[in-house]
């Protein structure tokens, strides 16, 4: 299945071939579809199958199809990730699809000053790639609204809940107000998981390779 069949807009399809991607992998092939038709996602993928494109392309897609109005840009895609690294490439490859279009990400994560990040939060970023910790830490100090999210990604959940993160993530997920698309990827589904899931999707597609 090529990527054409999908409607991805001409930046887009421009943007990948610059990635030189020729064909869906098996992930995108199963997720982007249902995610297109606007589907919660529950997608059980490892790391080098070609999960970032399967949640960013129809996320990006999306946002083209329904273009804000507003003056002042508001983060409409929130990507959680668990560590500095994964949030860091999620953000180079979302950059890399979307950089023939009219958006702004950027990447937060802890570890480092929160002046850059607190800054470019400040101009307007229409996506967000952020561990769950500096997320929070942003929120408190009214660094970043999530009121206007409209797409959430959980990516490697499970790392994510063996962290610890699991209180950050639901008083990020409580702070996010508009009806939303959520897509959760995980490698494994202990209970915890199930149970993470079940409070954040609303009945979700399931997906696996
Ligand atoms: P990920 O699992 O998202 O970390 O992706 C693993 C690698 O596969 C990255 O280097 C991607 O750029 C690449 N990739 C993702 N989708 C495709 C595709 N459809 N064709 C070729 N390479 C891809």
């Amino acid at each position: 299945m090529s990527f054409a069949s999908q409607g991805f807009c001409p930046e887009i399809v421009q943007a990948l071939e610059q990635c030189g991607y020729q064909k869906m992998t098996p992930i995108q092939q199963k997720a982007i579809p249902l995610a297109r038709k606007g589907h919660d996602i529950l997608a059980n993928a490892q790391t080098g199958t070609g999960k970032t494109a399967a949640f960013a392309l129809p996320m990006l897609q999306s946002m083209v199809d329904k273009p804000q109005q507003r003056s002042r840009r508001h983060v409409r895609g929130l990507i959680l990730a668990p560590t500095r690294e994964l949030a860091q490439q999620v953000a180079d490859n979302v950059a890399q699809y979307h950089q023939f279009l009219p958006f702004t990400s950027a990447v937060a994560y802890g570890g480092v000053k929160m002046a850059s990040q607190a800054r470019q939060l400040e101009a307007g970023v229409d996506i967000l790639v952020a561990t769950p910790g500096r997320l929070q830490e942003l929120m408190e100090m009214n660094m970043v609204s999530l009121a206007q999210v409209e797409y959430l990604v959980l990516d490697e959940a499970d790392r994510m809940l063996d962290m610890g993160f699991i209180g950050d993530i639901q008083r990020i997920r409580d702070q996010i107000k508009l009806p939303h698309q959520t897509m959760l990827f995980s490698a494994t589904y202990p209970p915890k998981m199930k149970q993470l899931a079940a409070e954040l999707l609303k009945k979700p597609k399931m997906v696996s390779v």
